[in-house]
């Protein structure tokens, strides 16, 4: 299933990256916990539906998402295993979830009492329920809201807790107290719900940074995301990993004009850069309006042309850059923008450092106008290009 595309600016998802880094995940996780690959967010920008079939593919038991629509998105797909999906859904959708047999965060009992209302069918709704331990976003915080919530949960039998979870804020950090601290707090937690008399099958905590560090300690589920992806959740982790992980994701586009320009002449809007001398000036079609952000250019943005790196100039427009090649190339020629290309290679956290972000935006960042190419032993085996999705040819 390829489908065409006309510009010269591409993505290429490197299949068999995630594929190792789900298996040297799995091997490096306790025989007895599952493995939740995170694709959200059209799997971190890499695609959803590819990411999720290869990381099952691989051993993967469970996929998680941020919201309904993105659940939905892989079963029209025809994706039939286990989905979580980790943000709120509202309770009048609890009959599309459950008639898609999709798992949903529960953190409130208005929301279960609402769920309760709305559904009339008699297929089960299963629920994972959210323990906010110190993340302050979704969850239950205390003894009595969760024993009023296990209270209403038992009065309809049609709602069936799954799960029960938390989520870490600094687990990327290499001070640990924090995450220790959490820790302690959701062993409280599930120890409330036991003696309410609930045993959810499936207890989970961890992201990519917490079952990096602490494989052991992670229940019987990890939700593993970023590193899936080949990176790490943070910088201080970089150099402290378990196993090597490979980064599936890299940024093409092609030269379509260059040109010789004259000492002392501007480039590109606000005539902001001045050639030095007689320079060769490339032309690239990617901009802003791809994600390509405006303000990477004041932060000493460089491609490679040819192994070599050049440093972008003048401002980025919204569908074209410019950059200082060495010497002249032809029209046509490759740069990277993020990735390798001989012996020089550009990470997505040289981006992020320059962004002054983390490495999780950047894949994010790069949007639908760029059409994703999949490859599997270094053979393109899908083309996805969602601008015209519809185009046949
Ligand atoms: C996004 C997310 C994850 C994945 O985190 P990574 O750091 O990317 O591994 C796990 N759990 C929850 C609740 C999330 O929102």
């Amino acid at each position: 299933m390829t489908a065409p595309y006309y510009r010269d600016t591409w993505v290429e998802v490197d299949l068999d990256a995630i594929e190792s880094n789900v298996k040297n995940m799995r091997t490096y996780l306790p025989k007895n916990t599952q493995l939740m690959a995170v694709v959200k967010a059209n799997g971190y920008g890499h695609g959803a539906v590819e990411v999720a079939e290869t990381a099952l593919g691989t051993g993967a038991d469970w996929l998680a998402v941020a919201f309904l629509d993105e659940a939905i998105e892989l079963r029209l797909a025809g994706i039939e295993a286990p989905i979580l999906v980790l943000g709120r859904v509202r309770p009048e959708d609890v009959p599309i979830a459950a008639r898609y047999h999709i798992s949903l965060t529960v953190y409130q009992t208005e929301w279960l009492e609402q769920a309760m209302n709305f559904y009339q069918k008699n297929d089960p709704v299963f629920l994972h329920v959210k323990l906010d331990t110190g993340m302050g976003r979704l969850g239950i915080r205390d003894e009595e809201s969760l024993s009023r919530f296990v209270r209403k949960l038992k009065e309809d039998s049609r709602f069936v807790l799954e799960g029960a979870y938390t989520h870490f804020a600094t687990a990327d950090e290499e001070d640990e107290s924090y995450f220790e601290e959490q820790y302690k707090r959701f062993q409280t937690a599930l120890s409330w719900l036991k003696s309410d008399g609930v045993n959810p099958n499936i207890i989970h905590c961890g992201n990519s940074a917490a079952s990096l560090k602490h494989p052991e300690k992670m229940f019987n589920l990890v939700r593993f995301g970023i590193s899936m992806y080949g990176l790490s959740p943070s910088p201080s982790m970089k150099h402290k990993l378990p196993f090597q992980l490979k980064e599936a994701f890299s940024l093409y586009s092609r030269l379509t004009h260059v040109k010789k320009v004259e000492p002392d002449e501007a480039i590109s809007y606000g005539a902001t850069y001045r050639t030095a001398g007689y320079e060769w000036i490339g032309t690239a079609g990617i901009g802003y309006a791809d994600g390509w952000h405006r303000r990477l250019q004041e932060q000493h943005n460089q491609v490679i042309v040819n192994g070599e790196r050049c440093p972008v100039i003048g401002r980025i427009c919204m569908d074209q850059l410019m950059c200082r090649l060495k010497s002249e190339v032809p029209a046509g020629t490759k740069i990277t923008l993020i990735g390798t290309d001989k012996n020089e290679c550009i990470t997505i956290d040289e981006i992020a450092e320059q962004l002054g972000t983390i490495n999780y935006e950047i894949p994010c960042m790069i949007n639908e106008r760029v059409p994703r190419i999949y490859l599997k032993n270094k053979e393109i085996i899908k083309i996805k290009n969602p601008l015209i999705k519809g185009m046949r040819l």
